[in-house]
């Protein structure tokens, strides 16, 4: 179903109040790793208003690691999260790690996001494949782009044709960055699926200098959004600030992918 042999139209998801991700725009999400506080997120949002983006990534509920690193506020912080960013006309995307969060988070959220540590949480896709809302699956960690179209196809056939694929790299013999970014996969994923494809740089590559110009090439690639990590001061962000852009960087960034976008 999530086929081109299927559907060979693209498919265009519709976020209302003129938000959409798909062919014919290029959709940009920036935001914290970790929403952090109401202070952080006024920052955030200024900056993304500022730079007209209208889809704004946080999580409240991270995947880490290590138990004792920083977790997420919940859905307190959703709630707050949610609320600020309809007050600026702003979407937002966050991410649920377990079934009993979908019907919770369901009210408070845009897009719901699917972690690499997710991808094949069978249980978690089938309840999404249940609810009105879009969703980004993202590529595993150790994934193939089939496994990431078998993840999608889930979803679709549970009900939920709202979806977006997203290449973060995977995990190779490479040490020199924090995961290999596989651009590979964008030309094949537009080819062989109808979905949007979005890349994110930051996990990709995992370094703040690098990511620019990762995110550039993403777009080059055929890509119809980028998602990366934005924060007023990415020193003290409360997790993967070695990856995350300032707001000057951010700025930067976003003028030159729609530069790019056009030339495409
Ligand atoms: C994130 O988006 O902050 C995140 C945890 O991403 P991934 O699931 O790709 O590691
Ligand atoms: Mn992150």
């Amino acid at each position: 179903l999530v086929s081109r042999k299927w559907r060979v139209k693209p498919t265009v998801l519709d976020l209302g109040d003129g938000v959409s991700i798909g062919e014919g725009s290029l959709a940009l999400c920036a935001g914290p790793c970790s929403i952090e506080s109401e202070a952080q997120m006024e920052k955030v949002m200024a900056h993304l208003v500022e730079n007209g983006v209208r889809l704004m990534r946080g999580g409240v509920f991270k995947p880490r690691s290590s138990p004792y690193s920083f977790r997420g506020l919940g859905m307190d912080g959703l709630k707050l999260f949610y609320s600020m960013a309809q007050e600026r006309g702003i979407k937002i995307m966050t991410e649920v790690m377990q079934v009993s969060q979908v019907e919770e988070m369901h009210d408070f959220v845009d897009v719901f996001q699917v972690g690499a540590r997710n991808t094949q949480n069978f249980n978690l896709l089938d309840a999404l494949g249940g609810v009105d809302k879009p969703v980004m699956i993202k590529r595993g960690i150790s994934g193939t782009i089939e496994e990431l179209l078998s993840s999608a196809e889930y979803v679709f056939s549970g009900g939920n044709e709202k979806l977006i694929l997203c290449e973060r790299g995977i995990r190779t013999f490479e040490t020199a960055s924090r995961n290999t970014l596989d651009l590979n996969a964008v030309p094949i994923l537009k080819e062989k699926s109808h979905l949007p494809v979005i890349v994110d740089p930051s996990h990709g590559i995992g370094i703040r200098e690098y990511v620019p110009a990762m995110a550039l090439a993403g777009v080059l690639a055929g890509a119809d959004g980028i998602v990366y990590e934005t924060h007023e001061t990415p020193e003290t962000a409360a997790s993967d600030g070695q990856q995350t852009l300032n707001f000057d960087e951010s700025a930067k960034l976003i003028r030159n992918l729609r530069r790019v976008y056009e030339l495409r």
